[in-house]
């Protein structure tokens, strides 16, 4: 580079420097207020350790500015969290908020009406984001119809307090499966938990109202559930054809619209994997050829591995019980060795709202480092939900969704079950 070039350059990088200086410094008129965040350790959701002693600079809803040893504006609002960990705020990608878990039959739609199962869920969508999981892939709303959109459309309109959603309704199964309430006289019509289309022709029109209605995810029952395993060879019920999963995703990529598969593996996961889904929810009878399947297509993984553990004595002795939660730790190790996109899923909701961090600590006891556990729940998480641009990591022009626990979640994961500080699109929630 020639001499003259050099010092040209010199000068522009000056200038700049300048300028951010400036537009750091001073206030503008009708500019939003700053807030500056001091951080005591900071998990970027990018970087593989933690950075000390971060200054995060917030103007309105984004991160405007950060780094180590930034000097904080004289006009910023100072938010001391030096005797912190900060982190992204965290995404679970498989919640039921319109779930709670006093059900013993799993069958709210029969005692509840949707006006209450919405209100229950507003709750739960607010106790989430208390403890720390500023944004939710809601992965459907368990025969509460299009309550899920609603609180969707109330958080973001600001009348009522919850995390960011992606919502799906009504999951899609078939007349006697997952979710198609058995056990009643054939002339006895009631309100199902999933919507029921058996012919591709009702799948397609099923797809086309939930996308009308507002849904941000189609979610499909590929496989039945653990009533449906079989007893002798525990292949899971198929649900759905390879052609019916393709035809679901081409009419709703057509829409732009995802789709996810409740699929415990069998038939009915890898259609669903060969069929194009964006996501394998559960997963826990995988093998290794479908993990690869999933590799080599791209498809996400939400296991939600701590629900499947025995609630009581009783389902501990039951040997497919065991069966599961035995398979799916398999399953999860030979996952994260082969490199398959693990997000991060609890299925909340059918335990209570806001103790979903529980799960990290089943995914470090499993193999994962707390690092790649907190990854799975920020950036992995961001984008199977396409939202990477925006959210998973803490970098500038991104949204301003932070927490903040005491204690280090690197050496102590549980610490992420105590957040102490919540802040979304630069609005605090919390703060203990
Ligand atoms: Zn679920």
């Amino acid at each position: 580079m020639k001499s003259q070039e050099r010092n040209m350059n010199r000068v522009i990088a000056l200038l700049s420097a300048v300028v951010v200086m400036v537009t750091a410094t001073l206030p503008v008129a009708g500019q939003q207020p700053l807030v500056a965040l001091k951080c005591g350790r900071l998990i970027d959701g990018i970087a593989n350790s933690a950075q000390k002693d971060v200054v995060i600079l917030i103007r309105g809803e984004r991160i405007f500015n950060l780094g180590s040893g930034l000097a904080i504006p004289v006009d910023a609002t100072v938010v001391d969290l030096s005797d912190h960990t900060v982190l992204p705020g965290l995404i679970d990608t498989h919640t039921h908020i319109c779930l709670t878990p006093d059900n013993p039959d799993g069958n709210p739609v029969l005692y509840k009406s949707i006006p209450f199962r919405t209100i229950e869920g507003t709750r739960g969508a607010r106790l989430n984001l208390e403890a720390g999981f500023t944004t939710l892939r809601d992965i459907d709303s368990e025969g509460a119809n299009f309550a899920d959109v609603a609180i969707r459309d109330a958080i973001t309109q600001g009348l009522i307090v919850g995390p960011r959603l992606q919502v799906s309704t009504m999951a899609i199964s078939i007349t006697g499966g997952h979710m198609n309430l058995t056990g009643l006289a054939p002339h006895i019509d009631v309100p199902q938990t999933a919507a029921i289309a058996d012919s591709p022709a009702e799948k397609i029109a099923e797809v086309r109202r939930q996308i009308k209605y507002g849904t941000d995810w189609i979610k499909i029952y590929t496989t039945g559930t653990i009533r449906h395993i079989d007893p002798d060879t525990h292949e899971p019920l198929s649900q759905m054809s390879l052609e019916e999963v393709k035809m679901i995703v081409d009419e709703s990529a057509r829409w732009r619209i995802p789709v996810a598969a409740h699929a415990y593996g069998g038939q009915g996961a890898t259609n669903a994997i060969l069929g194009g889904v964006r996501s394998i929810e559960h997963g826990f009878f995988l093998t290794d050829e479908q993990l690869h399947m999933m590799l080599r297509n791209g498809t996400f993984w939400s296991p939600t591995l701590s629900v499947y553990f025995p609630e009581n004595e009783e389902k501990a002795k039951d040997p497919l019980r065991q069966k599961i939660v035995k398979s799916h730790k398999r399953v999860f190790q030979k996952a994260m060795k082969l490199g398959v996109k693990i997000a991060f899923g609890t299925d909340v909701g059918a335990f209570e709202h806001g103790t979903g961090a529980l799960e990290f600590k089943t995914m470090v006891d499993y193999g994962m480092t707390p690092m790649q556990a907190i990854k799975s729940a920020t950036m992995v998480a961001a984008e199977l939900m396409q939202l990477q641009d925006d959210l998973g990591s803490l970098e500038v022009g991104k949204y301003a969704d932070i927490v903040a626990v005491k204690g280090n979640p690197l050496t102590n994961i549980e610490a992420l079950q105590q957040v102490a500080f919540v802040m979304k699109g630069g609005v605090v929630y919390k703060h203990n």
